[in-house]
C-alpha cells in the first residue's frame, strides 16, 4: 500500500513513524515548512527536521523534537558572542542546518537537500517539504504579527492568536515529487497535527489540493486523526488557537475543518460520542485509542488508519 501523510512535527512524526513501520519505503510524508526559520545565518526546518529524527530513530523521545543525547556546546559559545539565545540548536542538530544552508547556496532545491539528509540517517520514508519556495507562517496576536517560532518558542505560545498567514504562499507551488506521490498513492492520511498552523499550510500550497482531489477521484481514501483528544490538545496551542480563530476544540471542530476533504476522521475513545455529529458531515467516525506512547500503540493505531482507507 502505498502511503502519503500531511504531517506537522511532535503529533506528526509519531503517527508518520508508525507508519512507516507499516508501509517502510512506500511512505512518503509532506512536511509543513511554514515553521521554517533562518538562526544564525542557516536555514531551519524545525517540522521536517523533527519528522526525520524520529523515522531515523534518533529523536529525543522526551521532548518529542531534537536529536537523543544531544549536547550544546555550540549553542553555549553563540552566547558567549551575544547571539540570541531562545532559539538553541544543538550541536549535532547544527549539521544538519549547515548541509542544508551550503547545499541550498550552490542551488539545489530544498526538497533534493532533505532527501540527501533523510538517506545519510538511513530514513526508510521519503520526506518531502511540502514547497521548494520558502512559505512563512505569521500569526496575530494582540500587539501585532508575529514571526511563528516568535510566538511558538520565545513567548511560550501564550499570545491569543487572532489571524493566520502564509507569507510567499502565492510564489509557492507543489513539487514534482509531491505531486507524484499523490498521484500513485493508496491512502492520504491526515497526521494529528495542528490543524490550523501545521496541515492548513500544507493545503494551501497551490495545487496541492487538486493533487488530493485527483487521487481521491480514483479511488484513493483521505483519512484524518484528530488531534484533539477530549477537547485538548496532548501537547502545544492547538486547542487555545482552534477556539481564538472561531472554531471549537473537540474532534468534531477538527472534522469541520476537514469536511469535504476527508473520507474519515480516527477520532479517540473518549469523544465517541461526536462521531453522529461528524459522520452527519459526511465522512466515517472510527473510534479506537489515539494516544500514541510508544513504538507499539503508534504502530497499532497507523494499522489502524490503513484499514480505514483500505475499507
Ligand atoms: P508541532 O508542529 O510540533 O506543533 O506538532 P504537530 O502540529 O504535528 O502536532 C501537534 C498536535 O499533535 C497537538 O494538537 C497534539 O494534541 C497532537 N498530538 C500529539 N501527540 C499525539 C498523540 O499521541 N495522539 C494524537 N491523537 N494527537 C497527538
Ligand atoms: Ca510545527
Amino acid at each position: 500500500m502505498r502511503v502519503v501523510a500531511l504531517a506537522g512535527g511532535v503529533g506528526g512524526a509519531k503517527l508518520a513513524h508508525g507508519l512507516q513501520a507499516e508501509a517502510g519505503a512506500d511512505l512518503t510524508v509532506i512536511v509543513n515548512t511554514g515553521d521554517d526559520l533562518e538562526r544564525h545565518g542557516l536555514l531551519v526546518c524545525p517540522d521536517h527536521d523533527t519528522v526525520m529524527y524520529t523515522l531515523a530513530g534518533i529523536a529525543n523521545r522526551e521532548w518529542g523534537w531534537g536529536i537523543a543525547g544531544e549536547t550544546w556546546n555550540a549553542a553555549e559559545q553563540l552566547a558567549v558572542y551575544g547571539e540570541d539565545s531562545w532559539f538553541r540548536l544543538g550541536d549535532r542538530d547544527l549539521a544538519a542546518h549547515i548541509v542544508r544552508t551550503d547545499r541550498l547556496r550552490r542551488g539545489e532545491r530544498l526538497t533534493a537537500v532533505c532527501r540527501h539528509l533523510q538517506r545519510s540517517l538511513g530514513v526508510a520514508a521519503a520526506i518531502l517539504p511540502m514547497a521548494d519556495e520558502p512559505v512563512r507562517t505569521r500569526v496575530r496576536a494582540d500587539d501585532g504579527w508575529l514571526e511563528f517560532q516568535d510566538y511558538f518558542v520565545r513567548r511560550h505560545q501564550e499570545p491569543t492568536v487572532h489571524e493566520i498567514r502564509f507569507d510567499g504562499m502565492e510564489s509557492a507551488s507543489i513539487t514534482p515529487e509531491a505531486r507524484d506521490a499523490l498521484a500513485g498513492a493508496d491512502a492520504i492520511v491526515i497526521c494529528p497535527s495542528n490543524p490550523l498552523v501545521s496541515i492548513g499550510p500544507i493545503l494551501a500550497v497551490p495545487g496541492m489540493q487538486a493533487a488530493i482531489a485527483r487521487a481521491r477521484a480514483r479511488g484513493a481514501r483521505v483519512v484524518g486523526v484528530s488531534p484533539i483528544i477530549g477537547g485538548h490538545a496532548l501537547k502545544g496551542p492547538a486547542d487555545r488557537m482552534l477556539v481564538s480563530m472561531g472554531h471549537e476544540s473537540s474532534a468534531l471542530g477538527v472534522a469541520r475543518l476537514y469536511a469535504g476533504l476527508v473520507d474519515a476522521l480516527v477520532i479517540d475513545a473518549v469523544d465517541a460520542a461526536l462521531a453522529p455529529a461528524i459522520a452527519a458531515l459526511g465522512m466515517s467516525a472510527p473510534v479506537t485509542e489515539t494516544i500514541m506512547t510508544d513504538d507499539e500503540s503508534r504502530r497499532r493505531l497507523a494499522a489502524e488508519t490503513l484499514a480505514v482507507a483500505a475499507r
